[in-house]
């Protein structure tokens, strides 16, 4: 829903993604606008089971007011789980303090705090597992990684379970191709073209080439890149960088839908 980085862009709306399985939602970060554009691609504030956010940027997290308040207003009861880094409790403390008191529905914060891939929510469909990245501030990425039920597998022995999973922001490291190992789509933020590269080691953000370097390492089926620098205009020259590495590759837009 959301493919710019920090700087206001007029046409893209800073990260947020949202993840669909079986019928219920599950939210990836929540930069500014995120509820306007779940309005705009048709996604019930009421089915979110879960909100993971990757760390305490504005970029990812200034829409989380807005669609927290929204859900009470749309009568939501059922309870909330969001997942993120400690500095995220108090965020959600100051919303529950001066605007939550009529809410209607808890809110479940979970604190992420590891080293390497942890699993932290199961839900009917898939297991969600958080591991760190290499940014400025503690962050984190998410692999979604489906459950196969034990009669579809019998019935279907060929079948690959699917997965997902969700790199924004981090510079390169050597342990991530690994955690997202034989992913079946790979998100990887390419804040910047190959040009930029010094920019991006100093703000701890990838390149296009390092996103397609990651995905070919961790022999990924796809690749989607976001989290624009605002510099950058001309997004397919950027998906080409990645390509020359990694073929399978798209740049996304916001309200872009793909299929696992
Ligand atoms: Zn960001
Ligand atoms: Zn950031």
């Amino acid at each position: 829903m959301g493919t710019a980085s920090a700087m206001p862009i007029s046409d893209r709306n800073p990260s947020a993604q949202m993840l669909s399985a079986g019928g219920r939602l599950f939210l990836i970060d929540c930069g500014e606008g995120t509820q306007q554009q779940m309005r705009r691609c048709h996604l019930s504030f009421l089915r979110v089971e879960a909100i993971f956010i990757s760390h305490i940027h504005g970029d990812h997290v200034f829409g989380l007011f807005g669609l927290l308040n929204s859900m009470a207003m749309y009568g939501r009861t059922a309870p909330l789980d969001i997942y993120g880094p400690s500095a995220l409790g108090g965020v959600l403390h100051f919303y529950s303090s001066y605007f939550g008191s009529d809410d209607n529905f808890e809110i479940r914060f979970h604190k992420l705090d590891c080293k390497e891939p942890q699993l932290v929510h199961t839900s009917k469909y898939l297991t969600v597992s958080a591991f760190p990245l290499n940014h400025k501030i503690e962050c984190y990425g998410f692999r979604f990684d489906e459950i196969v039920s034990a009669r579809h597998a019998e019935a279907n022995p060929e079948y690959r379970a699917k997965s997902y999973a969700y790199c924004s922001d981090t510079a390169p490291f050597p342990e991530l191709a690994g955690w997202v190992r034989a992913v079946t789509c790979l998100y990887h933020e390419a804040t910047y073209p190959d040009s930029m590269a010094d920019k991006a080691a100093h703000r701890y953000h990838s390149t296009s080439v390092q996103a397609a370097r990651c995905a070919l390492e961790a022999g990924a089926g796809r690749l989607i890149v976001g989290h624009y620098s605002s510099r950058i205009t001309d997004f397919e020259a950027l998906a080409d960088e990645c390509r020359a590495i990694f073929p399978d590759t798209v740049a996304a837009s916001d309200c872009d839908v793909f299929e696992i």
